[in-house]
């Protein structure tokens, strides 16, 4: 029966299932769902009208901005001229197979094919498997186990909801242990000795990682994926020289890297890629978000011209790879790529991240670096937090039941700004559209500290 009411309020609360939500206080209609109607740039409207400065670009995805009119044309011309067709053996579209050459081109040296998908999470599957896979291929096939760390995030799948280092995607699920493992987080400011200099927490992270390989026997160890900067675990880059520790650890051992740039990917640290941003050398690279600014689903995996070759190999040995999508490669989401990609480089986005994100962490530093309760502000590029201590001169932080970070947010969203309460600890993240200006920086810092004097 067709209900003509337009009680929207009442239909969410009954019907809508949302992802990652408190469900009981949904369904008592305690936290009524906020309708987003419009965007412009960086700002959101909802649907009374109130608008609010997006500083974390939805989830860290709409990276050039609301309402780019480019990437709304290109989807709108491809739908017309073909909405779908498949990409299995010997099919393609026009603008999938202009992005694959367009992802190659700007990704870091070594970077060979791109395997397309449509989210973070189902890359990362893709990722796993074909790691196995080419193990298998090299005759090594108890040489399977994956290292991820713990405050990474890497989905919310069976196998990547594993990868993902943070107790909250854990409850209650049952997902599989193994052949997961995590090991320690390079996060600097929670490091376990205050007397470690930033080289030596990274030599400690990195011992600790060689210990885990040793230990398990690194004839059992297949590869490690870690995010360039951690994200969704509190926005924390690495103590200097980690990635460099990290990565002579792997290769004493055979180890393959997967760095997962779901959110770093496409200029997010105001280098095209992470990876480049550290000096590092994956052989898998996972892309989502930024591929397409969210104005479509897509996300794709880049695989290094040697694995590839190993891949080759397999499909000469077993046939063709058993592993495909109906919507790998969707010509809409693709022509959305290729335009977004377009538009960073015309506008020179990248130069804008690294102008405007240097003042927008320099001004957050200055405005609260000194805060009491701040323990620290910490970013890179137009990635930043603010990190809230019980005590900062002895690092004791707030009893979760506290909760500083949520009662922040939700104090800048009375000011009229958006940034996330991160999941884990009392932190404040921040990731604008690359089309910040520094006047829109500028609001984003003083809202944030009226909002924690008001707090605190
Ligand atoms: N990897 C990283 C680093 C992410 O931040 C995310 C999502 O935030 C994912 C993977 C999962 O992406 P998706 O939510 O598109 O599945």
């Amino acid at each position: 029966m067709l209900d003509h009411s337009n009680d929207l309020t009442a239909f969410d609360r009954d019907h809508f299932f949302h992802p990652s939500t408190h469900m009981g206080m949904h369904a008592r209609g305690e936290t009524p769902t906020r309708v987003i109607t419009s965007a412009e740039g960086c700002t959101i409207v909802d649907r009374n009208g109130r608008e609010s400065l997006d500083a974390f670009a939805g989830l860290y995805c709409v990276n050039v901005g609301y309402g780019r009119k480019e990437i709304a044309e290109a989807i709108a011309e491809q739908a017309r001229k073909l909405p779908y067709y498949h990409a299995y053996v010997g099919h393609g579209s026009e603008p999938s197979i202009r992005l694959a050459k367009m992802i190659v081109d700007r990704a870091p040296a070594g970077m060979s094919r791109v395997y397309f998908g449509l989210s973070g999470s189902d890359a990362n599957e893709t990722n796993i498997k074909l790691v196995w896979y080419a193990n298998n291929i090299l005759g090594r096939p108890e040489k399977k186990k994956i290292i991820s760390r713990w405050r990474g995030y890497h989905g919310s799948g069976v196998m990547t909801g594993s990868l993902t280092g943070l107790k909250l995607f854990h409850n209650a699920f049952d997902l599989p242990r193994a052949p997961i493992l995590h090991t320690e987080a390079p996060y600097y400011f929670r490091r376990p000795d205050r007397s470690m200099s930033e080289e030596q927490f990274s030599q400690f992270c990195a011992d600790k990682l060689e210990e885990m390989i040793l230990a398990e026997g690194p004839e059992t160890v297949a590869a490690m994926i870690g995010e360039p900067v951690l994200g969704t675990g509190g926005i924390v880059p690495p103590p200097a020289g980690y990635w460099d520790k990290i990565e002579t650890v792997l290769a004493r051992y055979d180890v393959m890297l997967i760095a997962d740039e779901v959110v770093t990917g496409f200029g997010r640290l105001g280098t095209m890629f992470g990876s480049d941003h550290y000096g590092m050398k994956p052989d898998l690279i996972t892309i989502a978000k930024g591929l397409t600014s969210a104005y479509a689903p897509l996300s794709g995996t880049i695989v290094s011209e040697k694995l590839w070759n190993i891949l080759v190999r397999g499909s000469d040995e077993l046939g063709p790879i058993g592993h495909g999508w109906t919507y790998s490669a969707h010509p809409l989401c693709a022509a959305a790529g290729v335009a977004n990609l377009d538009l960073i480089d015309e506008l020179d986005l990248l130069g804008n991240v690294r102008e405007v994100g240097a003042h927008f962490r320099s001004s957050l530093e200055a405005a609260l670096g000194h805060h009491r309760y701040v323990g620290e502000v910490r970013g890179e590029g137009l990635l930043a937090a603010v990190e809230f201590v019980a005590d900062r001169d002895d690092r004791r932080f707030f009893e979760p039941s506290v909760k500083i970070g949520p009662r922040i947010s939700a104090a800048l969203l009375e000011r009229g700004v958006i940034a996330r309460a991160m999941p884990e600890g009392d932190i404040l993240g921040f990731a604008p559209p690359f089309c910040l200006t520094r006047k829109e920086a500028d609001t984003i810092v003083q809202k944030t500290a009226e909002a924690v004097a008001a707090v605190m």
